[in-house]
């Protein structure tokens, strides 16, 4: 019989990687135990808190956020000090939504608190809504190190939170702050500039796609065609309003 030669490097590697996969499907961790240089021993720790699905079932907010706080079920969950659920009125008729929290958010578990919250608050002042019109949440409930983009893996584990936070707030209108939450909702791969143009929906409910406070930051010359989203944001708000009243 031919013999097959793999190298015992790659057949760690491509087993780790396999491994990996199942934690991020299962929750169960699996790590390796060398007995000798020629012996690997997979252990599967089932002693860790396996986190459940009860939370789908979550008839408010602060439910929800009590039965996924600890959640495990991506990598980030070891590296956040924080969990960072989101902001403001139950009842909002609006609901922004970020990328990730960013190292001021993880330190106080608060989403927007940092330059870039500061910004938008600004951006709240000067289309005249209140905070209680408002809630504020990311895509990813606990920061990326060292504040790289969102993994396209971590946010499929993590946005039926969101879905689910939408579910119970029922808002009349939801603005993207920055293309990921968008493409994530609209199942799409448009760029930002595609995604602007127009008012989408999601689940019927109207969807505004702006720039990130943070770009913003970056980029000031992007503070014009962000005014004019949120002219547009003001505009349909008024009128969805006037329909309601
Ligand atoms: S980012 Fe989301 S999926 Fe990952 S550990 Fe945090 S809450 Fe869970």
């Amino acid at each position: 019989m031919d013999s097959i030669k793999i190298k015992y490097s790659e057949l760690i590697s491509d087993l780790k990687k396999f491994l990996k996969q199942q934690n991020e499907i299962t929750n169960v961790d699996f790590y390796f135990s060398k007995i000798n240089t020629n012996e690997v021993k997979i252990k599967n720790n089932t002693q860790k808190k396996i986190f459940n699905e009860n939370w789908k079932n979550a008839k408010s907010l602060n439910e929800l956020n009590t039965l996924i706080c600890d959640c495990i079920k991506c990598s980030l969950s070891k590296t956040r000090k924080k969990f960072v659920f989101g902001v403001g009125n139950e009842n909002a008729d609006i609901m922004f939504i970020g990328e990730a929290p960013g190292a001021d958010e993880d330190e106080q578990g608060e989403p927007f608190v940092g330059r870039a919250g500061q910004l938008l608050n600004k951006i709240f002042e000067a289309i005249q809504f209140k905070r209680e019109e408002i809630y504020i949440c990311n895509i990813l409930k606990c920061r990326p190190p060292n504040n790289r983009d969102p993994q396209l893996s971590e946010v499929e584990l993590c946005i039926p939170y969101l879905w689910k936070q939408i579910e119970i707030i029922k808002p009349k209108i939801l603005v993207s702050l920055g293309r990921i939450g968008a493409q994530m909702l609209l199942n799409t791969s448009d760029s930002l500039t595609k995604l602007r143009e127009k008012i989408h929906t999601y689940k019927d409910i109207p969807l505004i796609v702006t720039y990130h406070p943070a770009a913003l930051l970056r980029n000031p010359n992007w503070k014009i065609p962000t005014w004019e989203d949120m002219k547009k944001l003001r505009s349909l708000y008024s009128e969805i309003k006037l329909k309601n009243d």
